[in-house]
């Protein structure tokens, strides 16, 4: 089910792909939280707003969401993209990763951005969020600078990264992903007139 709603994406117009992944969603939801985890009692849905709650000791369980980060970093002029083994082909990225518990939005660019290629950045800004239903993702977009370091991978995360200006740049996301309109806003500022396309 969620790898045919992946395909949507691009094929539908925006508002029923994010119909479709908000059901899909609230499906796995249902799926997964039939027993309560603290006591094992089968759960019962909240009347008054959508969650789940014990019968018997009253937890209340909202569905699953995951916040993670996504960030388009520039250094004079070029962004910082990455490859990961898990991409298909020579596919390059902005990178992104999952919030942790106790963390600002902020504190996980930075920490994402370093863990993964060694730089840090600064003048970290809110750029807009994707719903991102594979599983349970909201993603929140942001745009930073360099601020300084030397590429350095976690190869674990990361097979490359590499700088690249905006009219050379290489196989990155198609045009829905909150990733390629990261990609697009660089592409804009850097050169107004220019589209992503035009560059391949
Ligand atoms: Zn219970």
């Amino acid at each position: 089910m969620f790898s045919s709603i992946r395909r949507l994406f691009g094929i539908m117009e925006n508002h029923v792909t994010l119909a479709a992944g908000c059901a899909a969603q609230l499906i796995r939801w249902h799926q997964t939280h039939t027993y309560c985890g603290s006591c094992g009692s089968v759960m019962e849905d909240k009347q008054e707003e959508r969650a789940k709650i014990c019968p018997n000791c009253k937890t209340v369980y909202f569905p699953r969401l995951s916040p993670a980060v996504i960030v388009a970093v520039v250094k004079e002029g070029k962004i910082l993209l990455a490859r990961s083994g898990r991409f298909p082909g020579n596919m390059f990225s902005v990178l992104a990763g999952f919030v942790e518990i106790g963390e600002t939005l902020e504190a996980c660019v930075e920490r994402e951005v370093f863990e993964e290629t060694g730089i840090k950045v600064k003048n970290i800004t809110y750029f807009n969020s994707q719903p991102w239903p594979f599983p349970d993702s909201l993603m929140l977009g942001f745009i930073a600078d360099y601020a300084g370091g030397e590429i350095c991978v976690d190869a674990h995360e990361i097979a490359e990264a590499k700088w690249f200006s905006a009219n050379n740049l290489p196989d990155i996301p198609g045009g829905i992903s909150i990733a390629r309109h990261l990609i697009d806003e660089f592409v804009n500022q850097q050169k107004p007139g220019l589209k992503t396309g035009d560059s391949q």
